[in-house]
């Protein structure tokens, strides 16, 4: 598939992994250490498989429907060709259905989601990589994300699914908030989880607007849509 369509996404994939490449150089990191996962979210899977095409290998999903269908609608070859992260909220009766076909899951905030996805990969005989979503703010609870105080506990939970790997720790910058100051805070509830569970060393942080400051404080994913994919269409 080469269209017009591919062209813009190529366009818009190169500008931003100008921006990662910019932002690792700034930081004086390892490019190797920052991986981008594009979200593909409302989008159709034929832009899946362009960006397949383009080399892309990582990908984000935020709904379970949409993401379940457009996973299954991918070839065999195209699905061993990119890891499916999905990064939206989770309720516990979807969770087990996320659970066969994602391989990524950066958004487990609640010990109920830790139980079910762990009882959903082990039905499916998969495994997962878990990331813990960090509340940073409080103030928005529609948002989602564990709180600072209860994130060991629910690293336990993690740690104790045998079909679950914890990797790591996931945010979104709250609204309206500074995000480099965010991100720092994230950074501090990385090094608990890291020095909890050794290996859980993923920092999945910064968007279209905010990947500079993510990378800065040591985002090791970014998740970016529109910046690569343009401004998402209506549900
Ligand atoms: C949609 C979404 C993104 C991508 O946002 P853009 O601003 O389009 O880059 C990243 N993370 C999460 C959790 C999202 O839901």
């Amino acid at each position: 598939m080469s269209d017009d369509r591919s062209t813009q996404l190529r366009t818009g994939l190169g500008a931003v992994r100008d921006r990662i490449a910019r932002a690792v150089d700034d930081a004086g990191r390892d490019p190797a250490d920052v991986r981008l996962v594009v979200v593909t979210k409302y989008f159709p899977v034929d832009d899946v498989r362009r960006l397949i095409e383009l080399g892309v290998t990582d990908i984000g999903e935020n709904k379970d429907q949409e993401a379940g269908a457009k996973v299954a609608e991918l070839s065999d070859a195209e699905r061993a060709a990119v890891a499916v992260h999905f990064i939206g909220q989770l309720q516990s009766n979807k969770a087990g259905h996320v659970a066969g076909y994602a391989d990524v899951v950066h958004s487990v905030d609640r010990i109920k989601i830790a139980h079910a996805l762990g009882r959903g990969a082990q039905r499916a005989e998969r495994r997962l990589e878990v990331l813990l979503q960090v509340d940073l703010d409080g103030s928005d609870p529609g948002r989602g994300g564990v709180l600072p105080a209860d994130l060991l506990a629910l690293a336990d939970a993690v740690d104790e699914q045998e079909a679950l790997e914890l990797r790591g720790v996931m945010a979104v910058a709250p609204r309206g908030q500074d995000p480099a100051a965010a991100f720092e805070r994230l950074g501090e509830c990385a090094r608990s989880v890291r020095e909890h569970v050794p290996g859980a060393s993923w920092i999945s942080a910064g968007m279209s607007g905010d990947l500079e400051q993510a990378i800065a404080a040591g985002a090791t994913h970014v998740r970016v849509g529109s910046a690569i994919l343009g401004t998402r269409p209506g549900l």
